[in-house]
């Protein structure tokens, strides 16, 4: 064996991961990366089609990011952001508010998604304690959100997978049954139906609206759920409820934002904007750590008060608003607007659904496959009339993972659902090389 791996396997517990599984599948060692491609120690490629944990939106090693990092690391890399700041840390502010929804303009950072989600709990658990709503306590998130892994994150989440063995030490939360469009109960289709599962939030606002300091969602897209689609209405149609009981909207865009969607927020396809914006992933391009709590001025304003009435948020983390994560974060916005490249990735991504349309559509174990700009879902059942999932003890989607490493594609199913969420600028050749290699893989395991 590799005796980095050797190494590896002596030192490192890696996330998410059931050690056990790393004896017949070895950690594989990268040593390099390029754009949409990863390259192993032994020189084998691997086309990222997940840019690495949903984060890189721009391809590895982008030359313009390495420069801008390579420029601030020479002038400061880190210092205190409490009384003290910095020019990245300013400009990026300034850039992106040309960027995000309307009315957010006051902007706490952070350094990974679930932290700015703990942040957004806090933010939103105080605003109404301050402002004279203190029975407002508690939280609703829909059914098979994720919202990170962290203590107050798990609690807002509701995937058993992450959950279920620490419910005892999580708070109490409300949870919505979740749209499920595939599987939809009401027998309607996501494009024209008339968000007919949207009692099941108005039954849960009805009875706890009032005891509600936020709801909590992922726009359009439950991620980690398995990239579940639900219709732009339907949060367009939560907004309205929360704007009616006075709940504070939480919009966690960690995974959908700049541009994933096909649309800069996935909040833009609704037409809203949130009381609080939660952004990290794409952030940095998938450089630095680094998030984003953003709010209004209207929340930012019932914590501004003389210093000895305690209303200050006494929130922080050590690396907050890293000038080193700033740069990368500036430098992303600047390449997303002088290569047009949401233009080019809604191009790309109708080339994608096209593409995957064509070739499996009418494979025997494809359920569905759902798109939303770049992303594209497809979920593996066992039988497509019914919808009967394949029994999970099988590993479908570990199996086609498995076998697309040894073909030179880096995939991480969700279960049974494999998806592709490149960067932004991927090309349609690179995006071929993996149609083809997921294809392969599939037949040899499902054949
Ligand atoms: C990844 C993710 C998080 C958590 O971010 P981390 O940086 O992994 O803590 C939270 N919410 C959503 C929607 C995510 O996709």
């Amino acid at each position: 064996m590799n005796k980095l791996i050797e190494e590896d396997l002596k030192y490192i517990w890696h996330p998410c991961s059931q050690m056990k599984d790393y004896e017949t599948l070895k950690p594989i060692v990268i040593d390099h990366g390029k754009g949409s491609y990863l390259y192993d120690v032994d020189g084998n490629e691997y086309i990222d089609i997940i840019s690495s944990w949903w984060c890189n939106l721009l391809g590895h090693c982008n030359p313009k990011i390495n420069a801008a990092m390579k420029k601030q690391l020479d002038t400061l890399e880190h210092v205190i952001f409490a009384n003290l700041s910095h020019e990245p840390a300013i400009k990026l502010c300034q850039e992106l508010i040309k960027v995000i929804p309307k009315g957010l303009v006051k902007f706490n950072f952070s350094d990974n998604g679930s932290a700015s989600v703990e942040c957004a709990l806090k933010m939103a658990f105080q605003y109404h304690a301050q402002t004279g709503q203190s029975k407002r306590t508690r939280f609703m998130c829909l059914s098979e959100g994720y919202h990170g892994e962290t203590v107050g994150a798990l609690s807002v989440g509701s995937m058993d997978l992450y959950a279920k063995i620490y419910k005892p030490m999580l708070m109490e939360t409300i949870h919505i049954e979740a749209p499920d469009c595939y599987r939809c109960p009401y027998g309607k289709a996501r494009d024209n139906c008339q968000c007919e599962c949207f009692v099941n939030a108005e039954k849960e606002f009805e009875r706890y609206g009032a005891e509600t300091a936020a709801l909590i969602v992922e726009p359009l897209l439950q991620g980690s759920a398995g990239m579940r689609i639900y219709p732009a209405r339907y949060l367009k149609k939560l907004r309205e409820l929360c704007d009616k009981t006075g709940v504070l909207l939480i919009v966690d865009e960690i995974a959908t934002g700049f541009g994933r969607t096909g649309k800069m927020f996935a909040c833009d396809h609704a037409g809203i904007s949130p009381d609080i914006m939660c952004i990290s992933k794409g952030l940095t391009g998938g450089y630095m750590p680094m998030a984003m709590t953003i709010t209004t001025q209207k929340i930012y304003d019932a914590f501004y008060d003389d210093y000895g009435k305690g209303r200050a948020f006494m929130h922080s983390h050590t690396y907050s608003g890293n000038p080193l994560g700033c740069s990368a974060a500036l430098a992303v916005q600047q390449i997303m607007r002088e290569e047009h490249i949401l233009e080019n990735a809604a191009e790309t991504g109708k080339y994608l659904t096209a593409k995957l349309q064509e070739k499996l559509a009418d494979h025997k174990n494809v359920g569905e496959i759902r798109s939303l700009g770049l992303i594209n879902a497809i979920e593996l059942v066992k039988d497509k009339d019914t919808k009967q999932p394949f029994d999970a003890k099988l590993r479908t989607g570990y199996q086609i993972y498995k076998k697309a490493l040894q073909k030179g594609l880096l995939l991480r199913p969700l279960g049974d659902v494999l998806y592709f969420n490149p960067a932004l600028n991927i090309d349609k050749e690179t995006i071929d090389k993996a149609i083809d290699r997921c294809i392969g893989s599939m037949d040899e395991i499902l054949k």
